[in-house]
């Protein structure tokens, strides 16, 4: 709380000097460097929603400079068009093309979204340049001149400039606080997984790409109108794009304030270096301290300069008022879980089978890994599948789920096909899993994590709280059914490794599964939990929920399976009932082995 009021304090004191500043100094220099350094504040925000929030690291940024500064200075040198109002059709054209550029960069990841921003930066400085007869070409473009008063000194740049970075940083917070951000967040942490949980990813990535983008042009419009003159290596900068990228990671990426507090480090260091520095090298001297001062970042402040500054001072703050002893202990828990679930086509028909997989076949390369599997789930029913590691289990969620493409073969959900469906429709239309090894997303919170999942994209949920107070109270009822309410706002990692597969559970069941798929669910956890985890399976199948379930432990399979099923080397040996196929011949020589065949009595537990 405490680093709250003062960051609200200093916020507010320092929009205070900046827009006393240009009335009380008639400094001209320091004008200059403040407009700059807003630019730059703005691109590194603007960066920071896609680069900061979601991890998609664009060296191309300046494409929007570029884009919103030529629409800008066309307008006005051509058309006569005010460039105050140029820079917003200038942000509009910035909004279109980062639409575009992100349905291009649809299906790209890491460094390959890299390297196509910076090629599509280097693309548009190549056009701009060529298409002279609208742009200018390579001797520029030149802008009308500022016709106000002399008395106004820069004013009408200084101002709009100020107000736009607030306006930047005002949504990126809103973003941050939002579902939207939530999902960039995950997207981040694993992309995959969000979209299994039914996150139309690629929108979020292209809502965050647009605001961004839009807000640079805006920007870059009214940068045209300052400088009056443009040209292509100035404005489509790789230097600028590389500076938006260093003050969102020298301040804090990811974080609201950091890259603003990062473009006032790094603007007037900037400044400074071109200025103070002169003499032929020094060109060679400004590489080489941005260059030592981005290695310095990534060496000792990989966080940034605002979240670890916060941690000192929260840190400082602990020391002063010690926590009370018994904090966080809480009172012990003991609960039946159950979750309530309303599964999604329950309501259509009673019976019916909900999952109908058909002759469907996967290859690596020359290994069947699913060989012309055919498996049924019955609405509401608990069906096992079981078989030894590598027999092709896990893949066979895969293809049922969208993680991998099936070669042939068809899959149904509920009676209607889902396999030429992507990952989300499938979530939507009721298919959730876990998976075998926990995949929480690290940057959100436990009670996050659960709320995560979409059951359909709506454009106005997206602009609401992370966790909304409905949302809020079902998920604490959640975890308290699981003995994890004390849980709710800490972070995933401090969950053990059996208590995290609960919340995997309770986040898959957000989405209201009409089949969840469960893969080793009881593997490695403790006896207590895995008791509380039989619990909660047995009451989901009371709901009407079908269940899909891959298990090692027998004893725990037939106590919950009315129907298993067995895979050996991507096929289906043998199905029935627990006691039938563990008599079964080829099960026993595939799979269980004649010492480790269950007793009657075991099987009937
Ligand atoms: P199970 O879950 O039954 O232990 P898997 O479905 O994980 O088995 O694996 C089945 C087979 O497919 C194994 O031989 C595994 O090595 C192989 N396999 C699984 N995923 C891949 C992949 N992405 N690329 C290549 N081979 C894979
Ligand atoms: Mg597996």
């Amino acid at each position: 709380m405490r680093v709250t009021i003062l960051r609200r304090t200093l916020v507010v004191a320092a929009l205070a000097v900046l827009i006393a500043y240009p009335i009380v100094s008639n400094d001209l220099y320091y004008q200059n460097l403040l407009i700059l350094t807003f630019m730059l504040a703005i691109g590194a925000s603007g960066w920071n929603i896609m680069g900061g929030y979601a991890g998609y690291i664009s060296l191309g940024n300046s494409v929007f400079i570029g884009l919103g500064a030529y629409t800008t200075g066309i307008l006005a040198a051509k058309h006569g068009v005010s460039p105050f109002l140029g820079c917003l059709v200038g942000g509009l054209v910035c909004a279109i093309a980062a639409a575009l550029l992100s349905l291009v960069t649809r299906r790209t990841r890491g460094m390959y979204f890299v390297i196509v921003t910076f090629a599509v930066l280097q693309l548009l400085a190549l056009v701009t340049t060529t298409w002279s007869s609208l742009t200018g070409g390579s001797p520029g473009l030149a802008l009308p001149l500022p016709t106000w008063s002399l008395d106004y000194q820069n004013w009408p740049f200084y101002y709009p400039l100020l107000g736009l970075l607030v306006l930047t940083v005002a949504v990126s917070a809103l973003v941050r606080r939002s579902k939207l951000g939530l999902g960039l967040f995950a997207i981040q942490d694993d992309e995959d997984k969000a979209t299994g949980l039914g996150l139309r990813t690629a929108v979020y990535k292209m809502i965050a790409f647009v605001l961004g983008g839009t807000f640079i042009g805006i920007a870059g419009g009214i940068y045209a109108y300052y400088v009056t003159f443009l040209n292509t290596g100035a404005v489509f900068d790789i230097v600028a794009s590389v500076l938006m990228v260093l003050a969102a990671l020298l301040g804090g990426r990811g974080t609201v304030w950091g890259p603003v507090v990062g473009a006032f480090i790094l603007e007037p260091l900037a400044n400074f270096t071109s200025t103070g520095i002169g003499g032929a090298n020094s060109g060679a001297i400004r590489l080489l301290i941005f260059g030592g001062l981005l290695l310095a970042v990534v060496l000792f402040l990989p966080r940034g300069v605002l979240p670890t500054a916060t941690s000192l001072w929260q840190r400082a703050m602990a020391r002063r008022s010690r926590p009370s002893p018994d904090e966080g202990a809480g009172p012990a828990q003991r609960s039946s879980a159950s979750i309530s679930v309303s599964p999604r086509g329950s309501d259509v028909d009673g019976g019916g089978r909900v999952l109908e997989v058909h002759d469907v076949v996967k290859t690596f390369g020359g290994l069947h890994a699913v060989d012309g599997v055919d498996l049924a789930v019955e609405r509401g029913s608990i069906t096992g599948l079981i078989g030894p590691n590598g027999s092709g289990k896990t893949t066979l969620f895969n293809l049922i789920d969208g993680t991998v493409a099936a070669r042939s073969g068809h899959i149904a959900l509920g009676g209607k096909r889902i396999d030429r469906s992507g990952r989300a429709t499938r979530a939507h239309a009721g298919l959730a899993r876990t998976y075998q090894l926990p995949r929480l997303f690290p940057s959100l919170t436990v009670i996050e994590n659960i709320v995560l999942p979409e059951r359909r994209l709506s454009f106005t949920r997206l602009w609401r709280k992370r966790v909304t107070s409905p949302e809020r109270q079902r998920a604490i009822a959640v975890l308290e059914s699981l003995g994890l309410a004390n849980f709710a706002d800490t972070s995933p990692a401090d969950l053990s490794y059996g208590q995290r597969k609960l919340v995997e559970l309770a986040q898959a069941l957000w989405l209201d599964p009409a089949l969840i798929m469960l893969d080793e669910p009881a593997a490695g956890i403790s006896p207590a939990l895995s008791q509380r985890l039989a619990d909660l399976i047995r009451s989901l199948h009371s709901q009407g929920v079908g269940i899909l379930l891959v298990e090692h432990d027998l004893a725990f399979l037939s106590s919950l399976c009315q129907h298993v099923y067995v895979m050996a080397n991507g096929k289906i040996i043998a199905n029935g009932s627990v006691a039938e196929v563990s008599a079964d011949r080829a099960v026993v020589d595939a799979y269980l082995g004649d010492d480790v065949a269950l007793a009657p009595a075991e099987v009937h537990a």
